[in-house]
């Protein structure tokens, strides 16, 4: 899979130049079986980073899905500051990426983590949320199914569950129940809550519709790199 020749500015800042270095190492790559363009685009996806603002392309597809979803042409940074973002009451699960610095300050913001809070049974009404955030989350739920009916629980109508999963995008998903264990973070990480339960493929959407969502809406900033799911209720 080739990657673009050219790179997007940063969703998340406006900034235009970028830095990379290759975090995946040669075990996890072999545990994943990935191939070496796919090693190379996951490598991108986490390891191309905006100079200026730090965030990395999975961070920036999910800015990129985010102000899709509302319409906005301008950037995560200034949306926050905006009327319509003002409304939003938006529950991020577990910090994703750089954008929690930038999310936090929306007057409607929440932040829950693993373990105070279990994404498969969190204490909240129905209809509680416009926007329910995580990213690379759910690959380590024991049943995302459940993680994302939560999240489907937790949204009002016209709201929608924006997140970014790892995607090996020429393959079916796989459940990693019954191989040797995989932890995601650094080499020789062995935090349990980095275990990788589900290896997500191009079927990656019909989680999405399996968990009772309306829509599902694969938003690509940079294929096949940087993509983010929109998981709508209308
Ligand atoms: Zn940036």
């Amino acid at each position: 899979m080739k990657e673009p020749m050219t790179q997007l500015p940063c969703r998340v800042c406006g900034g235009n130049t970028f830095a990379h270095h290759d975090v995946l190492w040669s075990d996890l790559i072999a545990q994943w079986g990935l191939s070496r363009s796919e090693a190379q685009y996951i490598n991108v996806q986490q390891g191309t980073c905006c100079t200026a603002c730090g965030s990395n392309v999975r961070s920036i597809a999910l800015a990129d899905a985010i102000l899709r979803h509302a319409h906005a042409t301008s950037t995560l940074n200034e949306w926050v500051e905006g009327y319509a973002a003002g409304a939003c009451n938006l529950l991020e699960i577990n910090e994703a990426g750089s954008l929690t610095s930038v999310l936090e300050k929306l007057p409607g913001h929440r932040l829950v983590r693993y373990p105070e809070y279990n994404m498969m049974a969190l204490p909240f009404e129905n209809g509680s949320f416009d926007l329910v955030i995580h990213s690379d989350t759910l690959e380590h739920v024991p049943d995302p199914f459940q993680g994302l009916r939560e999240c489907r629980r937790l949204l009002r109508r016209g709201g929608a569950c924006i997140f970014t999963v790892p995607v090996v995008v020429g393959r079916l998903t796989r459940s990693r129940k019954g191989l040797p264990v995989s932890v995601h973070g650094s080499e020789g990480c062995t935090d349990s809550s980095l275990m990788v339960h589900t290896e997500f493929g191009a079927d990656v959407w019909r989680h999405v519709l399996d968990s009772g969502f309306d829509d599902c809406r694969v938003v690509p900033y940079r294929y096949p790199a940087g993509i983010a799911l929109v998981a709508g209720v209308s």
